[in-house]
């Protein structure tokens, strides 16, 4: 035996470089081993099972094991195990899914490009609204904004469009052209006494005046995730989204919605989008497209979008975009069959039936002694954990609280995410009312044995 040793373990910290890992941490702590799962639970390598309350990365809507899933991506390995369609090529699992998703947009639009994930899909809008104001004639409108605190990627221009300082320290981010607004979190950013409506005008005259500042015929988009996931699941404040694109519509600003996570039921209907209020330009999605079971992400672009994009192509020869993966026959067809079960187990009603009960079973931890708020829709939620109730002041360092908690659930069999001191849940779609009970039975024992290790 080598000096590594054989266990898997010692093999994942000799090998493995971990993606959002503390990675001097992981070389003491090394890894937890997941080793198979069965609808919504997973099982490490000593058999022990955990309620996945974030559906592996907020994306595995159908559970594990889906046989119907495994069946579709067989039966077209069989078929076409691998084809592209660049210069003309094509093949029907793109053609199909591509007609299916324009046929699902919540606003009409007129073509799909496809990618690999999130990042990919919200790097590829970044470079379709670059290309589409110069098709335009206006070289000098390329500003994106998003918002502190969201979340769209990692690749250059997505981590810089995302708001989180660890995305950028170090990284020599965010590049040029990108800013950041205001994070719409009321509980955090409100002043004393203002309403969610009061606020949400605030957030609106403040991007106004940010887009005035950088000048109107600089500014090109903003992207928006409906609901933020990945910066602690933060729900905008009633008439936010109406009152911010009445801006952006005012000084020609697209908006891009960002749909990795709302996407595909999360929120209670298919979109996101449609339970915010939102009409987007380009609309991006990701996991829950596939139910997360194989890579794959889609971009959905407005018609005037799309035929400046053909003009442009027309002048220089051609689109000069496109990944080697990009509509992966495979993933489509997985990605068909994902979009079919929805539709035969009429997910969004299940989504709708269970959901009232999720959320009052989140809302109710808003008592106990250590959450600051809990908050979310639908099947998608977050508590922020706070030193002191009253003065919402934080644990230190922040973070701490946070990793507390993630760890005590998982000790007591439920996966959650800690962002910072917000744990998030976001459970597969298929969860039944018994184990949302349980996910929140352990998440609250968690909370308990948290007590007296953070006081
Ligand atoms: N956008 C949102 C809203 C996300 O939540 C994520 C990932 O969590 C991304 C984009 C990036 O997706 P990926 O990790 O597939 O690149």
């Amino acid at each position: 035996m080598s000096a590594i040793g054989n266990s898997a373990a010692s093999r994942d910290k000799a090998f493995v470089l971990h993606p959002y890992t503390n990675l001097h941490a992981h070389e003491t702590q090394g890894p937890l081993i997941i080793e198979r799962g069965e609808g919504v639970r997973v099982y490490d390598d000593a058999n022990n099972a955990y309620i996945e309350g974030m559906a592996s990365l907020w994306c595995v809507s159908l559970g594990w094991g889906e046989e119907r899933l495994v069946q579709a991506a067989a039966n077209q390995m069989r078929k076409l195990s691998s084809y592209h369609i660049f210069g003309h090529k094509s093949h029907e699992p793109g053609i199909d899914l591509a007609e299916k998703l324009i046929g699902l947009a919540p606003v009409p639009m007129s073509k799909v490009f496809f990618a690999n994930s999130g990042s990919e899909a919200n790097d590829t809008a970044v470079k379709l609204i670059w290309y589409y104001n110069n098709a335009l004639g206006r070289p000098d409108k390329k500003k994106i904004l998003a918002r502190v605190r969201g979340y769209h990627g990692v690749t250059v221009a997505t981590a810089s469009l995302t708001g989180l300082p660890n995305n950028h320290r170090d990284f020599d981010l965010p590049i040029a052209r990108i800013s950041h607004a205001d994070c719409p979190h009321h509980y955090r950013n409100a002043k004393p006494g203002e309403s969610e409506e009061e606020f949400a005008t605030r957030l609106a005259e403040q991007l106004e005046a940010q887009i005035l500042a950088e000048g109107p015929d600089t500014v090109a988009a903003m992207f928006c995730e409906p609901i933020m996931g990945a910066g602690g699941v933060v729900v905008p404040p009633a008439t936010y989204y109406e009152k911010i694109q009445a801006v952006l519509k005012k000084y020609d600003v697209l908006l891009v919605a960002d749909e990795v996570i709302c996407g595909f039921g999360r929120t209670g209907n298919f979109w996101g989008s449609q339970t915010m209020g939102m009409q987007p330009d380009i609309l991006t999605c990701a996991k829950q497209l596939s139910s997360g079971y194989l890579p794959i992400s889609a971009v959905m672009v407005s018609d005037a979008i799309y035929r400046a994009c053909v003009d442009e192509s027309k002048k220089i020869g051609t689109f000069g975009h496109g990944y080697t993966y990009s509509a992966h026959p495979v993933a489509a067809a997985v990605a068909l069959e994902t979009l079919a079960i929805y539709q035969e187990r009429d997910m969004i009603g299940h989504v709708r039936d269970v959901a009232p009960l999720f959320q009052r079973r989140l809302r109710a931890l808003a008592d106990h002694p250590l959450v600051g708020e809990a908050r979310g829709v639908g099947l998608i939620g977050a508590i922020e954990l706070v030193a002191d109730k009253t003065t919402k002041a934080t644990f230190e360092p922040v973070g701490r609280a946070g990793a507390v908690v993630n760890g005590l659930a998982q000790e007591h069999g439920l996966i959650v995410r800690a962002m910072g001191d917000s744990i998030a849940l976001c459970p597969p779609l298929v969860i039944s009312e018994e184990d949302i009970n349980q996910v929140f039975d352990r998440l609250t024992k968690a909370l308990d044995a948290a007590i007296p290790v953070l006081r």
